[in-house]
Parts: structure tokens; C-alpha cells; sequence
């Protein structure tokens, strides 16, 4: 049998082993590959990533847990949004990015006609639901058989620690071996392989397969091949987070919020993550425009607590990613391979597309391994250009003119080239399918700089991750107005009516959904969690 050994137990580790456990063993009940966790008892995980996006829901389908017992074990409640607050201007002024967006079939106009309208209301309400639904506070799924037409998308908001604590415990119970030990050496064969590590609580471990799982480390990928990173920086600014726990209290009692809040702050932004029993806040920032104590004073100052009254912790991080996430027989997963800062909630999800493609890709046979390293690493990359450009686009659309930060993210030089080309041709047309379904983004196959001086084209399939949907509500919750199809003046267009199903469904939204802090305490037998103020008119007892 294959022998595959993960280096590393945070996040990474255990969605790898519990993926591959459950994709290729059956959890354990037809074993193909022998699957061994190396864990270090010294070196703390990371334990942000609390907040991914649904893909989660398939990788936990694979891996095989009970969503409720899952929620449960992990604090988890649900995310079906973000909020985003205060980036277009810094006046209160915020929009959504849902999961569940809705197009009109067979030709989606939805777009064009909010356009060539007087925009009063903010577009992504006129084409889903989830904004209005989030504001509410309401669940996504009902407490009985659910009655409310087609279900929607989430994800979750959930402890980090247990979350890789609950994996762990899932897959050591399914066959997945569990060794607390720090790495100390790699050994080599010939052929430039690993053969084994050296441990520093037992004999060596000898395996076919290596992920490197040890996080911003990287130790395998990095420390032993030397693999170099490239770096994002010069696009994304932000380098560091300052991050903390605050109750809820003091806060919005009674009410969790359904969806991730991402407010623009001074020099860079802060997540609020809601989860059952505290918020976690987390303050990402560029330490070029400020430093640590003043993010911190920030941080609390925006949450309205004293200087002091609550612990912090400061993460610095790096923004790139590896040249190549796989060489010889070692794969990174996680921060070993990369990052791109976490305005879209995207590093788990990256855990997830490597296990899932490593599952399919799973070398049986060391001749397997060029061949398959190729096509993981070209998917595995365009995942990267692909969120690089989501992520940049936030910020260089900004109308914000308050600070340097500001000022500075939205220059020519902070916007990469792929997101220009495709800014520059929504200058004549607003995003649509055929924009993403092609290899190289309409033509044009820019070159990526490698950091060494030297240059690589680059074919983007963009569109598997975000559609054109999440695009548009992002241009135009940014208030993008590079087009513009309409010659009337604002003043005599009609104003934007959101589609017939989008009303009726938030019409009705109260008599079926429960509130979220409801279901939650109901659906997960939550009974010591009673709740202060709650919205009205939820009648579905
Ligand atoms: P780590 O958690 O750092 O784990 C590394 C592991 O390697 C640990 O178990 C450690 O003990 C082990 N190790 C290290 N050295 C050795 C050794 N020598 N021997 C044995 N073991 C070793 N993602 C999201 O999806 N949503 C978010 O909202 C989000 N927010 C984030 C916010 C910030 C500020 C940052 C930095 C990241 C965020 N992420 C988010 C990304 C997410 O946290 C990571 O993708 C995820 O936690 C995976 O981390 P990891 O397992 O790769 O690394």
C-alpha cells in the first residue's frame, strides 16, 4: 500500500488526511493508501481561517461527517455573505457579496438593466435574497423539512482549533495514523525524492508521498527543495493582522449574525466573525501605513473597548505563492504553498481544492508523479491568479481618499495586469458567462513576473471559483462605473426593482426562516443559549 505522510496538523494537515481518507480509503473501510499525520506537540497551529466558503459543504460530504454533530464540535454558525462596510467611501455605506445569487434564463439581462437604471438601490438586491435575509438575521435552513423553493448556498463561521481538532479526531478514528512529533530531518533518495524524515519522539518515517503541511514554514517545500515564492505584495499591501475575541454581549444581543462583516479601516480592514459563543475580530493591515500599537489602539477603538480590557495577537504574513506547489513527491497544502490575505475567505478554501485534487491526482506509482505534478500545479495556480484578482480588484476600485493606505491601493501600479484587462473590457460590455469560460482571459495571456527577473505567460481558466455573478456584485457594490449603456440622465431612468422571485422570497423570509440564533440553539440543542432581542414576525415554531 502507498504510503503517504502529512507534515503538519493545523487546518491543512487534517482536511488532507481526512479528504484523502475519505476520497481514496472510504474512511477507512477500503483501504488504498496508508495515511500517517506528523504533528508537532510544540508548535502552535495558526488557528485563524475560521470563516470558509461553501465548498466546505462537498469536502465534508467526502470526509463523510454529520453537519449537525460537525457544527456542533466546532462552534459553528452560518455564513451566507459577506458585508462589506466602508469601502467605497468612508461614510457608513455598505454591500453584499452572497452566495446565492440568482440569473434569469436563458439570457441573463439582469445586469444591463440595473445599469441602464437610476441605481437607487444597490444591485446585488435586486438579484438575490441572502442580502436582505443576512440583515435579518435569519437562518438559511428552516428547523423543519424545508418548504421555501430552492435551498440556499452557505458556508460557516467556526473555531479553528476544533475545527482541525474535529477532523483529527474523525480521521484517527477512521484508520489515519497520529504521530505528536516535530520533524527534524528529510533524507533523500537519489532520484531527488524523499525517503523519510527523522523525528524527534521515534524511528524515522519512510513514504512515498510527502504534503507539506507545517504552514508558513514551509518545511519541506520550501526548506528542502528550495522552492522560491512569488511575491503578491507589489497588489495586495496588507502584511499582518492584528486579531482578538470579543463577546457578544456588549455587541448585538440575541442576534448572530449570519454573514462575515469586512469593514475598511484605516490601513487596511477588520473581519467580524460571528460565531456561537464570541466574535472573532481580526484587523488586517499594512505595517508601511501603520504601526502595531496604533492597529491595535484601531482595532479596539472600532470595537469600543478600552486600551488593554482584551488580548490581542499580532500575525504577520506573507502574501504569494510557491513557484510550484508540488516537486518530486512532496506537495505543500496550506500556507506552506501560499496565501493571499483573507478578505474572501479563501485560504481554506485552497486546503480544500489541493486535497480534492490530489485526491484525483493520487500517484500510485512513482512514474506518476511528473505527469500529475504538472496538471496540480497548473490548477493550483490559476486558483492563486484567480484570487489574486478578485482580492486586488477591492481594493483599487475604492473612492476612499482619507488615508495614504487608501490613496495608495488604488494607483496603477497596485492593480496586476490580468485585473486590468479585464477591468479595461468591462469598459465595453458588463461581465458575462463567456468572459470566464475560456482558458486565457479574452485574449489576453499576460505575462507573470516571477520575482527572478524572469517572465512566464500565463493561461487563467478564472471563472471555476467566482462567476461573473461575484464579480458584478463587487464592481458594482464598488460602484464601478467604467460602463455604461444607458445615454439617459440619472434623473429619468426608472429605478431598480429587484426580480419578482428575489421580492417574494424576502417577503416571506420571516414566516419560514427562523432566526439564526434560533436555529442555532434549537437545531443544535443549544439549551443554556437564551437570547435578548430577537427580529419579529418568525412564526415557524
Ligand atoms: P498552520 O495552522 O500554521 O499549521 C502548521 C502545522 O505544522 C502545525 O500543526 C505545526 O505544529 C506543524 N509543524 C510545523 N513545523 C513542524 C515540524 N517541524 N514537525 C511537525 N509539525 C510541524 N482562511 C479561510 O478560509 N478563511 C479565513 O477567514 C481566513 N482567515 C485568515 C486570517 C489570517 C490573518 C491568516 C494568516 C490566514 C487566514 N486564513 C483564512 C488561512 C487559514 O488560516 C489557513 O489556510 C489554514 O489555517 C491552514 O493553515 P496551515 O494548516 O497551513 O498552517
Amino acid at each position: 500500500m502507498r504510503k503517504l505522510i502529512i507534515v503538519g496538523g493545523g487546518s491543512a494537515g487534517w482536511i488532507t488526511a481526512s479528504y484523502l481518507n475519505g476520497a481514496l480509503n472510504e474512511q477507512g473501510k477500503r483501504p488504498r493508501v496508508d495515511i500517517t499525520v506528523i504533528e508537532s506537540p510544540d508548535i502552535p497551529r495558526i488557528t485563524v481561517g475560521e470563516a470558509p466558503i461553501p465548498n466546505i459543504l462537498k469536502t465534508l460530504n467526502v470526509i463523510g461527517v454529520d453537519e449537525i454533530e460537525f457544527m456542533r464540535a466546532t462552534e459553528a454558525t452560518f455564513k451566507q455573505s459577506i458585508r462589506f462596510v466602508d469601502w467605497v467611501k468612508k461614510d457608513g455605506s455598505s454591500y453584499h457579496h452572497p452566495f446565492n445569487i440568482i440569473r434569469s434564463e436563458p439570457y441573463d439581462s439582469y445586469g444591463y438593466d440595473w445599469l441602464c437604471s437610476d441605481r437607487s438601490a444597490p444591485f446585488i438586491d435586486m438579484v438575490s435574497d441572502q442580502p436582505r435575509i443576512c440583515e435579518m438575521n435569519l437562518a438559511p435552513k428552516q428547523l423543519q423539512q424545508w418548504n421555501f423553493g430552492p435551498p440556499f448556498q452557505y458556508a460557516f463561521h467556526m473555531n479553528a482549533l476544533k475545527f482541525a481538532d474535529y477532523l483529527r479526531d474523525y480521521s484517527v478514528a477512521r484508520g489515519v495514523k497520529h504521530v505528536p512529533a516535530n520533524v527534524t530531518d528529510i533524507h533523500m533518495r537519489e532520484n531527488g525524492l524523499i525517503d523519510r524524515v527523522s523525528i524527534d519522539a521515534g524511528d524515522d518515517i519512510k513514504g512515498d508521498m510527502f504534503v507539506d503541511c507545517t504552514g508558513f514554514k514551509s518545511l519541506l517545500l520550501a526548506q528542502q527543495y528550495d522552492v522560491p515564492c512569488d511575491d503578491y505584495s507589489q497588489w495586495l499591501l496588507c502584511n499582518r493582522a492584528v486579531v482578538a475575541q470579543f463577546s457578544y454581549e456588549d455587541y448585538y444581543p440575541g442576534c448572530v449574525r449570519p454573514y462575515t462583516t469586512a469593514t475598511a479601516l484605516s490601513s487596511g480592514w477588520a473581519w467580524d466573525i460571528p460565531m456561537q459563543t464570541r466574535r472573532s475580530v481580526g484587523y488586517v493591515h499594512s505595517s508601511a501605513f501603520i504601526n502595531e500599537d496604533d492597529a491595535v489602539s484601531e482595532l479596539l477603538a472600532y470595537q469600543g473597548v478600552e486600551p488593554g480590557m482584551v488580548d490581542t495577537r499580532t500575525i504577520p504574513f506573507f502574501v504569494g505563492q510557491r513557484r510550484k506547489a508540488w516537486v518530486g513527491n512532496c506537495v505543500a497544502v496550506g500556507l506552506a504553498g501560499g496565501f493571499i490575505e483573507p478578505l474572501e475567505s479563501t485560504g481554506l478554501y485552497l486546503c480544500d481544492e489541493a486535497a480534492t485534487v490530489l485526491a484525483e491526482y493520487f500517484p500510485f506509482s512513482d512514474e506518476d508523479l511528473e505527469p500529475f505534478s504538472q496538471r496540480f500545479n497548473r490548477i493550483i495556480s490559476n486558483r492563486y491568479f484567480e484570487i489574486l484578482d478578485f482580492i486586488n480588484m477591492h481594493y483599487c476600485l475604492t473612492k476612499r481618499d482619507d488615508t495614504e493606505f487608501w490613496r495608495t491601493v488604488q494607483q496603477p501600479k497596485h492593480i496586476n495586469d490580468r485585473l486590468k484587462a479585464k477591468l479595461e473590457f468591462w469598459t465595453r460590455k458588463e461581465p458575462s458567462a463567456q468572459d470566464f469560460i475560456d482558458q486565457s482571459f479574452m485574449g489576453t495571456n499576460p505575462m507573470i513576473s516571477m520575482g527572478d527577473g524572469s517572465f512566464v505567460r500565463t493561461p487563467v481558466d478564472s471563472g471555476r471559483l467566482w462567476n461573473y455573478e461575484s464579480y458584478k456584485s463587487v464592481l458594482y457594490g464598488m460602484h464601478y462605473d467604467g460602463y455604461d449603456p444607458s445615454d439617459l440622465d440619472y434623473s429619468k431612468r426608472p429605478k431598480p426593482s429587484p426580480i419578482p422571485f428575489v421580492a417574494e422570497r424576502v417577503k416571506h423570509a420571516r414566516q419560514y426562516l427562523p432566526p439564526h440564533d434560533v436555529w442555532l440553539k434549537r437545531a443544535l440543542g443549544m439549551q443554556e443559549w437564551e437570547t435578548a432581542a430577537r427580529p419579529l414576525g418568525w412564526c415557524n415554531d
